[in-house]
């Protein structure tokens, strides 16, 4: 069991607000904000490559704390500065050739689809939609149904940024694999709330971000390659951190994931990541899990309970993304009178998860996160306000 009062006292942000906002940009605990502001105040003493320098050991050790999060080893693990930054140079450094296929989900990631369409507009590679169940998870079967050879890629979000779904990863890992297509897995929304094995999911690739479930800074993200995959994909946005500059015509590239990485980073902000992993991790994931499910059931229960109030969430298996409407507000109304009332709440957009949203008629939803340091008070007041919105 997490020890919520210390918890809640370490997260000074969450005393003064209901905070339901841990998959937009969450509240950093304690010992982040201090390891951010410390190192700047370092910076600003002895210049940041000498303060670099003096946390070497924990920079170069932040590899680690990452590859016990993620469930792979430290030579797997790449430091970025967002999830988008690692899902684009993991997309680009898969080979694709014209009439190879892309496979993604109904609830691919804006930004990732974008991305792809820009792509496949370039090199001649088509992109299509896995359909979903009849619950909202990613249909296995159907999947199976579309894989064959030229499947070069499917492209998986572990839990999308617009609802509580948690897909069958390893279950889709699983079959995208028995048909010779790599997997790259948008772990953004999962890291953080949830166990991100590699190792049990079976994925080639994972990106992740900072800010979210894991209380890291902003502009921090990460990404993982298994090493056994690592001989298919072609690293090509490389600098000279990530391969060697031998001589005026060759270099020679590093043989393992931080040829993803470039020389310049953040040093405050890395070390703040590394700091909310660590914390993560010594709390426990499975605890984290446990309380974020709480949290998110309790929640979704009592909104179902308000007439008016119709819970999005799709799938069988759910997170701690919890999103609904109010039958005759709005939800950017909605989420700003919650917001009055002491209440972070956030939109979620068709634009950023548009084919779902579509398939389900749908322009915006309010999307509440809430994180284990959200007492079960704070889930009360919230559902208190939910039910007192005015049409
Ligand atoms: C937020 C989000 C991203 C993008 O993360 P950034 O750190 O903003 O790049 C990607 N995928 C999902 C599912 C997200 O919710």
């Amino acid at each position: 069991m997490l020890d919520l009062d210390a918890l809640r006292a370490d997260t000074p942000g969450c005393r003064d607000q209901v905070f339901l906002d841990s998959a937009g940009s969450s509240l950093p605990p304690g010992p982040v904000l201090e390891e951010v502001i410390g190192h700047l105040r370092r910076e600003a003493r002895v210049g940041g490559y000498r303060a670099a320098g003096e946390r070497a050991d924990d920079i170069e050790g932040g590899h680690a704390v990452l590859a016990d999060l993620l469930g792979c080893a430290p030579d797997e693990v790449a430091f970025t500065d967002s999830a988008t930054r690692s899902w684009l140079s993991l997309l680009d450094s898969v080979p694709l050739a014209p009439g190879d296929r892309v496979l993604i989900s109904e609830v691919e990631y804006g930004a990732n689809a974008v991305a792809l369409l820009r792509l496949a507009e370039r090199n001649g590679t088509t992109v299509e939609t896995v359909p979903s169940d009849g619950d909202g998870a990613l249909s296995v079967p159907a999947l199976r149904a579309m894989l064959d050879e030229r499947v070069a890629l499917v492209s998986l979000v572990h839990v999308p940024t617009n609802s509580g779904l948690v897909n069958p990863v390893r279950e889709a890992a699983e079959a995208a694999h028995d048909a010779g297509a790599l997997v790259l897995l948008d772990a953004c929304q999962s890291v953080g709330q949830l166990p991100v094995r590699m190792e049990e999911l079976g994925v080639d690739m994972l990106s992740g971000t900072g800010r979210k479930w894991l209380r890291g800074p902003r502009g921090t993200g990460f990404l993982a390659v298994r090493r056994a995959s690592a001989h298919r994909l072609w690293p090509r946005l490389i600098d000279h951190s990530g391969a060697e500059w031998e001589s005026a015509g060759t270099y020679r590239l590093r043989g393992d994931a931080r040829a993803y990485q470039l020389w310049e980073f953040g040093a405050a902000e890395r070390l703040g990541l590394i700091a909310a992993a660590r914390y993560a991790l010594d709390l426990g994931i499975a605890e984290i899990a446990a309380a974020v499910a709480d949290r998110a059931a309790r929640l979704r229960s009592g909104l179902a309970e308000i007439p008016g109030v119709a819970v999005r969430d799709i799938g069988r298996e759910h997170g701690g993304i919890v999103t609904f409407t109010r039958a005759g507000v709005p939800a950017p109304d909605a989420a700003a009178a919650l917001r009055e009332r002491g209440i972070a709440v956030t939109v979620s957009s068709a634009a950023t998860t548009r084919i779902d949203m579509a398939r389900r008629g749908l322009e915006t939803v309010v999307r509440a996160s809430p994180h284990y340091f959200v007492s079960h008070t704070d889930i009360d007041t919230a559902i208190g306000a939910v039910a007192a919105l005015k049409p």
